[in-house]
């Protein structure tokens, strides 16, 4: 089939849909989409709340437990650690269906039925780290997100395999870093960014495989250098010493100064490396990426996020995470071995051939379930056998396309169609919609998304002499 324009449903703008795509449509057995593809990022970052932590009641103890989702969210949520238990029965929810309403309607009021996590992670894998969400593996952190494998850490985002960090956003492999964006398989790096194969960085910008650099911008493999100036190694040693970057104050002054010297620049029309026949952003180690962002070692992807654990392959409108994901589309949150899997959200650990599901694990064959581990062939939550459940499915699809669910503003989801923004529990300045598509309230409210006034926060913190400890109050 060839390249054809059609007009969004949500933001009614043109746009195509590419003969490769059909292919891959016809492939999985979806129509193709009706929101362009700018829309369907935002659908799915709709649902993201990467960095917020509430207090909420457990429906489980009563007790009021730190929760991903907000007091008044619809989700009731168990402690993660009874979540993940066998405490409660998810298949105890189980609805037959309803050929008389849309099925959608039917998904949605048995999603806000069925207890969630009350933080998406994995916990038998964090140490002493609480107050963290949408990880695993961490040990001693403290308001870490979007993590795995990171030790003695604290107020980070997409932080990966690191440890001693702070302030970060997008770490790999670092150790001993503050306040840098995109720092890879590098140490003692400060004030940087998009850094890679270095050590001794300060106030940089794009630098690989250096060391020793201050206010250095476009460097490969240099030492001893400031301001893109070459010093030998005393000289530097005086200069850094002079810069005095032990002060808050100087330390400003720096970020300034940088800022300014790195316009004198050229930039890179995106960044990446070592990818064929890739387009999009932070493209790493790839092959035929198409229109996506922030991908390590993906293969044949298209319109995808965040997919920084490899490998990936053959995924279309996929948002985090990643490490094993064959052949899903329009999902987000999902990884760990996953194939053929659609319309799902916080999916992982060995599951195939699952559609409309949330929160399922090491399962196959489910279709719009909540909550399932190590289960097959249910269908909202209902156990079937083998054969009714191939029977029922296609009935279902028939169903949704015939009797659609239509959201507030009319938008229409037959089958093949993502969740509706209206079904996400959070306002959509609580997500990381809002972090890349920054709105203000009146046009989210426009748009039909929630918005919620975030409350007014006391940051005044009182510390008095013997809460500091000594190794601090000690340092010179
Ligand atoms: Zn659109």
């Amino acid at each position: 089939m060839s390249r054809e324009k059609r007009a969004c449903q949500n933001c009614k703008s043109e746009f195509w849909i590419e003969s490769e795509d059909f292919k891959f449509y016809e492939k999985i057995k979806v129509p193709p989409p009706t929101w362009c593809p700018e829309c369907r990022m935002v659908r799915r970052m709709m649902f993201r709340n990467e960095k917020l932590l509430f207090k909420k009641k457990s429906a489980f103890s009563g007790e009021e437990i730190f929760s991903m989702f907000p007091a008044d969210s619809y989700p009731n949520v168990y402690e993660s650690k009874i979540w993940y238990s066998d405490a409660w029965d998810p298949t105890s929810y189980g609805k037959e269906v309803d050929f008389s309403r849309p099925f959608l309607t039917q998904l949605i009021e048995l999603i806000k039925e069925v207890p969630h996590p009350s933080r998406s992670v994995s916990e038998s894998t964090l140490i002493n780290s609480d107050y963290c969400n949408n990880a695993n593996d961490l040990k001693n952190c403290y308001l870490i997100f979007n993590a795995a494998r990171v030790e003695n850490s604290a107020y980070g985002d997409i932080v990966y395999d690191s440890k001693d960090c702070m302030d970060g956003l997008s770490l790999r492999q670092a150790e001993l870093v503050y306040d840098n964006f995109w720092v890879q398989k590098s140490s003692r790096i400060f004030f940087s960014s998009n850094v890679e194969d270095s050590h001794d960085i300060w106030f940089s910008k794009n630098l690989r495989g250096c060391s020793n650099c201050f206010g250095c911008v476009n460097l490969r493999n240099k030492q001893y250098y400031i301001f893109n100036e070459p010093y030998s190694r005393e000289e530097y040693k005086k200069k850094l010493e002079e810069f005095a970057v032990g002060s808050s104050e100087a330390v400003e002054k720096l970020k300034e100064k940088i800022k300014t010297f790195s316009l004198r620049f050229p930039r890179k029309f995106m960044e990446g490396r070592n990818s064929v026949n890739s387009r999009g952003d932070y493209i790493y180690n790839s092959k035929n990426v198409l229109n996506s962002y922030n991908i390590q070692g993906g293969e044949d992807l298209r319109y995808c996020q965040f997919l920084v654990d490899s490998p990936n392959k053959n995924c279309y409108d996929q948002t985090l995470f990643g490490e094993g994901n064959a052949f899903t589309y329009e999902c987000y949150e999902c990884g760990l071995g996953t194939n053929n899997i659609k319309f799902c959200a916080a999916c992982w650990s060995d599951v195939h051939d699952l559609q409309y599901c949330r929160y399922c694990f090491s399962s196959f064959n489910l279709f719009a379930c909540i909550g399932l581990r190590n289960k097959s062939y249910c269908i909202l939550n209902k156990q079937y056998t083998k054969e009714e459940y191939e029977k029922l499915v296609p009935k279902i699809i028939e169903h949704m396309n015939q009797m659609p669910y239509i959201d507030k503003k009319g938008r229409v989801y037959k089958y093949g169609e993502f969740f509706p923004p209206e079904l996400s529990p959070f306002s959509y300045n609580e997500t990381i919609a809002q972090e890349y598509f920054p709105l203000s309230k009146d046009e989210a409210l426009a748009k039909g998304y929630s918005w919620k006034d975030p409350e007014p926060r006391n940051y005044q913190v009182t510390i008095t002499n013997d809460q500091i400890p000594n190794h601090i109050k000690d340092a010179p």
